[in-house]
């Protein structure tokens, strides 16, 4: 066997029972892309971060249109001091579940400050956002029960249902005429757990959460919704979708995360159900993980309490996301969502080859993006997907879609 003959190296892993060998289609296909001479868009290295909206790529100053540093607090004085400060005083890392040792001072006050921006009774932190998904899901509901949720959850939400032993019942995605049948013909022993999202991530679309949670009561379900692309800036007090959709009383769970607005990283879930605090000791994704560094808390704590005073960078915001859209719209681009529903705007392509020609001629043009394929996406779509970030300039607004033109143009994707 020689290292360059693909079809001998496959047949000889089928043999050996080489347990990598079911990937070879993919690592043929990435290979084929990169033989292109593209630059890999799943292997970008931002070599200096100069700020939530500027990085150092390949020598290349870049402006981030692919970060979910939606209120850009990566590099609020205040949140940075606090991380700092946590680090000096509490060291680098707990060691240890949250059950045992891993419960400091810190990972209290982020729950309380959760508490006080969600005006929740109660508040959990967990590692990461994925994690609380995978908590939730699995634990709540048993052999008996059902959870029904949007085909296009995110993978946490489906991964944590795999882990559990409900019964899934998936409703097409967004539609509330869907989610009502489907929950007419449940039988009517057995808990029912709706799943929802606020803003759907790879489209940027929202979840039309007042009708949808109308149809969840009326079923007798309890309601989940995962804010994680909602929190920071839907609804006055930027709690998410469901608080500017007016629901706040009837959903049962929120599900959010530190790795988007709160800028940094670990993930949530709060409630006003009285039993609620029983989650700590049954479920298996807080229970058997360490919990996050003290100044990973101590910065989330920060964030979140200024996040509730974070009007003017709503506002901002939701004017980058507005002139993005109708700017690439008017250059020609097919946009996901007729209007910006959100902060994420993807721009459909129609084959893998002009998206990953666009992408790399946005790279170069000093612009990230997010690529996103198939099985990520929905319906097989080809996506580049933009999220804007409240410290985005006007100036740098137009600098992107300066650039979009430009890119557009060469690879053939507008006229
Ligand atoms: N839910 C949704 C809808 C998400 O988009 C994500 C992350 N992209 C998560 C949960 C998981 O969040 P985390 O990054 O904190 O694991």
């Amino acid at each position: 066997m020689t290292p360059d003959d693909p079809d001998r190296q496959s047949a000889d892993d089928a043999a050996t029972g080489d347990l990598f060998s079911k990937f070879d289609a993919l690592i043929a296909e990435r290979q084929a892309l990169l033989d292109t001479g593209v630059r890999d868009p799943f292997g970008i290295v931002m070599d200096e971060v100069l700020s939530p909206t500027l990085a150092m790529i390949k020598g290349k100053e870049t402006i981030l249109l692919g970060t979910y540093n939606y209120m850009g607090m990566t590099f609020d004085p205040d949140v940075v001091a606090a991380g700092k400060q946590a680090l000096d005083d509490f060291g680098s890392g707990t060691t240890g579940s949250r059950v045992l040792n891993g419960t400091y001072q810190g990972h209290k006050e982020c729950e309380e400050a959760l508490k006080a921006f969600y005006g929740t009774e109660y508040a959990m932190v967990f590692s990461t956002g994925y994690q609380a998904n995978l908590g939730l899901m699995s634990t709540i509901a048993g052999k008996e029960d059902y959870i029904i949720l949007d085909a296009d959850s995110h993978a946490s939400i489906y991964d944590g249902c795999a882990l559990g032993n409900a019964q899934i019942v998936r409703f097409r995605h967004n539609s509330v005429e869907d989610l009502d049948k489907r929950l007419g013909r449940l039988p009517a022993t057995g808990g029912r757990l709706v799943v929802l999202e606020g803003v759907y991530s790879m489209l940027g679309d929202i979840a039309p959460l007042k009708e949808m949670v109308a149809v969840a009561k009326k079923h007798g379900a309890m309601i989940a919704v995962d804010e994680a692309h909602g929190m920071g800036f839907f609804g006055p007090n930027g709690r998410g979708v469901f608080e500017e959709a007016g629901v706040e009383a009837d959903v049962d769970f929120v599900i959010g995360t530190f790795s988007k607005s709160v800028g940094t990283v670990g993930g949530f879930i709060v409630s006003n159900h009285p039993k609620f605090e029983v989650l700590r000791l049954v479920c298996r994704p807080y229970v058997f993980t360490a919990s996050l560094p003290p100044s990973v808390v101590a910065t989330a704590a920060t964030s979140i309490r200024k996040l509730m005073h974070a009007g003017d960078k709503r506002a901002h915001l939701w004017k980058n996301s507005k002139r993005l859209h109708k700017g690439l719209r008017d250059l020609g681009f097919n946009i996901a969502t007729p209007e910006a529903q959100s902060a994420i705007i993807a721009i459909l392509l129609p084959d893998q080859a002009q998206t990953v020609a666009m992408w790399q001629a946005l790279i170069e043009q000093g612009v990230y993006v997010n690529m996103a394929r198939p099985p990520a996406t929905p319906a097989g779509m080809f996506l580049l997907r933009c999220s804007l970030c409240a410290d985005h300039s006007d100036t740098q607004v137009d600098q992107i879609l300066e650039r979009f033109k430009a890119a557009g143009r060469a690879v053939g994707a507008i006229g």
